[in-house]
Order: structure tokens, then sequence, then C-alpha cells
């Protein structure tokens, strides 16, 4: 049985968990925080249960893929992994010193991916041991539907791992798409600049909110618009990944729009508080 263990169990790790143990892997999830591991097996289930009624899993399954998911608090279970994905906290910090760990931890051949969506594999990478066998694996959410996996590369990745990670997406029924270290990777450097020209969008009135979304919803055949989009993500996260781009790469045209500043500062930070470009208590 391949054995993979995921760090952090919220809103990523859960859906990674629940993918890999639906495609055969026995999966350790570690949490630092008990309440979260018991949280994800709860999400975990009631995800399942809504692909069993969609009649994508048989009634059976479930219970077996739950079966293959073990909990822990301590990053120890990660030892019999060979392929362990960290969706920890998104902060350099804590990224460190969990890698810094898992080096002495896992076997020497275990591949140490990380579902960072903005901060340096290359720099993660060093603090280990084994570079070469450090890699992205950027998972979208919600994970169990979402078909793309970006693969981030760091200066020192091999091409043996990025290869088996390749495979491994594939096999977990992804799409997955190779690219190179970078602030943002592809997938965030292309769609906060967006995001944030859409912001300015409505701190220079160029237009309503719901009118911006429309434009390119059904002029772009975007599924979701922009700001709805950004509410969905959190605008706290948004602004955090802008600031990357923009003291990553020294371009002032990944500045964050002061509106976005302004309504992080006053709490408004979309889906999650209830208010951002749209209001959600109403709902
Ligand atoms: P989250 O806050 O929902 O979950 C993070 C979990 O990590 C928490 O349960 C927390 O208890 C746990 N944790 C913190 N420190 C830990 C430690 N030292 N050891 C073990 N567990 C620890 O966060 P999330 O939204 O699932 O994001 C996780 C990662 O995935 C981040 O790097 C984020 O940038 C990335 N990501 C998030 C999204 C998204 O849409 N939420 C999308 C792609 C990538």
């Amino acid at each position: 049985m391949k054995q993979a263990a995921v760090i952090g169990a919220g809103t990523m790790g859960n859906g990674i968990a629940h993918v890999l143990a639906q495609h055969e892997w026995q999966v350790a999830l570690v949490d630092s925080a008990a309440a979260a591991l018991d949280k994800a097996r709860a999400t975990i289930r009631a995800n399942l249960d809504r692909q069993v009624k969609k009649g994508t899993l048989s009634a059976e399954a479930p219970d077996a893929i739950l079966g293959r998911i073990t909990t822990a608090t301590s990053l120890d279970a990660a030892a019999p992994a060979s392929l362990v994905v960290e969706a920890a906290s998104e902060n350099p910090a804590v990224k460190f010193g969990i890698f810094e760990s898992l080096d002495r931890i896992a076997g020497a051949d275990a591949i140490l991916a990380t579902n960072t969506s903005s901060i340096s594999i290359t720099e993660i990478a060093s603090r280990t041991g084994r570079p070469a066998q450090v890699i992205g694996m950027h998972f979208m959410n919600p994970v169990p539907v979402m078909q793309l996996v970006e693969v981030i590369r760091g200066h020192a990745t091999s091409d043996t791992t990025t290869q088996a990670v390749m495979e491994i997406a594939r096999a977990l029924g992804k799409t997955p798409v190779e690219v190179n270290d970078y602030p943002g990777f592809v997938a965030n450097r292309v769609l906060m600049p967006m995001i944030n020209e859409a912001i300015y969008c409505v701190m220079e009135q160029v237009a309503e909110p719901e009118a911006i979304d429309t434009v390119m919803k059904l002029g772009m055949a975007h599924p979701m618009g922009p700001l709805t989009l950004a509410d969905f993500i959190g605008l706290d996260v948004c602004l955090a990944i802008l600031e990357v781009l923009h003291r990553g790469l020294g371009d002032d045209k990944y500045r964050p729009c002061p509106l976005l500043r302004r309504m992080v500062a006053a709490g408004h930070l979309g889906r999650k508080s209830g208010r951002g470009f749209y209001d959600y208590a109403k709902q």
C-alpha cells in the first residue's frame, strides 16, 4: 500500500487526504490542533456522502476510504510515508519548522511536497538536507472537485522528483502543470493582478461590483467574476499574495489597491467575515 502523510487538516489538508485515500493511498493526516482533525474527518465524511448521492461513488466506498485515513497530532506519523504533502497555515516560520522536522522524520527517499500558495519552494527546500526531493504541489480549492495541480519546481528540485509528482497527480485524476518557482507561480501571478485591477475599477467608480463581475462572466466566459472570487478566497489572503508579488518581483504593477487594504483593515474579508464586495449576511 502506498503511504502518504498530509500535514495540516484545514480547508486544503482534508481535501488532499480525501483525494489520496480515494485513490488507494494510506494517509496519515497530521494537525497540531486535535479539534482540526475531528472537523476534517467530519468534512471528509460529508463530502464522500455527497459523492455517493451524486452516483460517483459506491455506497460502501466512504467507509473504506475513511478507513485508510489515520489522524495524529505529531509529525512522527509521517515516518512511513513515501509522499508528504504539507498544507499547514500559510506562514513561512510554520512551514520552515515543519520541513526541518520532516527532514529528520521522513525516510531518506520520501518526497516532501508543499501546497503553499505564495512561499518560495526554494526557500522551504533549503531548510532540508534533501532539496532535490522538495517540490510544490499546489492543489486548488475545493480539492476533490478542482482539476488542476500546479507542480512547482524549486531551484534544486530534481527531474526524478518532478516526474514522480506529475505521475502521482495524474493517478489522482488531476491534471498537473509544471511551473518554475517564481513569486505567485502561474496561478496567482495571473489571477491576483486581475482581481487587483477589478478592485481599482471599484475604487475609481468605473462600475459597480456586480457590473464588473458581469463583464468578466459574460464577456470573458469566466465562471465567477473576479470580485466574487476575491470574496471567496478571502481579501486578506488576496492582499498577502499581492504583497508577495510586489516584494518578490519588485514591480509597481503588483502594488495592492488601496481599497483592498482599507477593506482588510475594516475586517471586511469576504465570505468568511460575512462581508466583502458583497454582503453575505443576507444569504
Ligand atoms: P487552514 O487555516 O484551513 O488550515 C491550516 C491548518 O494547519 C490548521 O488546521 C492548523 O491547525 C494547521 N497547522 C498550523 N500549524 C501547524 C503545524 N505546525 N503542524 C501541523 N498543523 C499545523 O488553511 P488552508 O486554507 O487549508 O491552507 C493551507 C495551505 O494551502 C496554505 O499554505 C495555503 O496557502 C494553501 N492553499 C490554500 C488554498 C485555499 O483556497 N484555502 C488554495 C490553495 C493553496
